[in-house]
């Protein structure tokens, strides 16, 4: 929760995934039913606890946000009854942002009317890439076709404020490919581009195979250039930087 007066926001993690990518050293747990159906009943005990605790002061929700993880391993119905519940124990501001982040390969259209029926106004897929090798590089499970895929069925569920998380300096990846993948994004029409470069975490698969000589370390000066080079086609296509990692549409960065 966040401490100002004016602007209270709700953060929701949801710790599991199919399985863990590369250079992932976020805590999380294998998704499988029988953990996540537990994790859903105690973060039902959990809301009821916060709410006893009275933090709240009558203050408004202004953001919700179901970050994980992959949120979208609980199944859609989970997620939509979690968010009814926030609504139904604290105010909710009428025009709430309500994020929930998805993996392209891992939601159906039925999942996203789900949830844009739910009240959730704002998906966050992440893509990491728009090359097939660069996603194999990081062992992340799916395709480039099903980010392509997600992004029109939460249109055709009713999402008009869609990010694309992406990542540069990925093993083997040149400028040339990174400029590639912002151009192949640009004809999914996002509204919020998140731009992260590849960090080497201890412990990971990445760092182990770096230390047997499999991969190359990122190379700095070239992620330098990739994000100088975001930031110029980024801001002709019209999104404007406003946080480190973040460029939005008018009226579309993150609150
Ligand atoms: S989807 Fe995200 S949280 Fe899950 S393993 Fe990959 S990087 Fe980590």
């Amino acid at each position: 929760m966040s401490a100002s007066d004016e602007d209270l926001g709700l953060y929701v993690h949801i710790p599991f995934c199919r399985r863990r990518c590369h250079f992932c050293a976020f805590y999380l747990e294998i998704a499988r039913s029988d953990r996540m159906a537990l994790f859903h009943s105690a973060l039902i005990q959990e809301i009821s606890l916060y709410y006893r605790q009275e933090l709240w002061n009558g203050r408004t929700l202004r953001t919700i946000y179901f970050g994980g993880g992959t949120p979208t391993s609980l199944p859609a119905e989970q997620l939509a009854a979690l968010l009814a519940l926030i609504r139904a124990t604290w105010p909710t501001d009428g025009t709430a942002e309500i994020t929930v982040e998805a993996h392209p390969s891992s939601v159906t259209v039925r999942d996203l009317t789900i949830l844009a029926d739910a009240g959730f106004n704002r998906i966050s897929f992440g893509a990491e890439s728009m090359a097939d090798m660069d996603l194999v590089s990081i062992g992340r499970f799916g395709r480039v076709q099903d980010t392509a895929a997600a992004v029109q069925a939460a249109r055709r569920a009713g999402f008009e404020n869609i990010n694309l998380d992406l990542m540069y300096g990925l093993p083997g990846q040149s400028l040339q490919n990174w400029m590639h993948t912002l151009e192949s994004l640009m004809t999914l029409a996002p509204s919020h581009i998140s731009c992260y470069a590849l960090t080497i975490e201890k412990d990971t698969r990445l760092a182990q195979d770096i230390a047997r000589d499999l991969v190359r370390p990122p190379d700095e000066v070239l992620q330098i250039d990739m994000e100088a080079a975001a930031e110029h086609f980024l801001g002709e296509a019209g999104f404007s930087r406003y946080e480190i990692s973040n460029y939005a549409r008018p009226d579309y960065a993150c609150r």
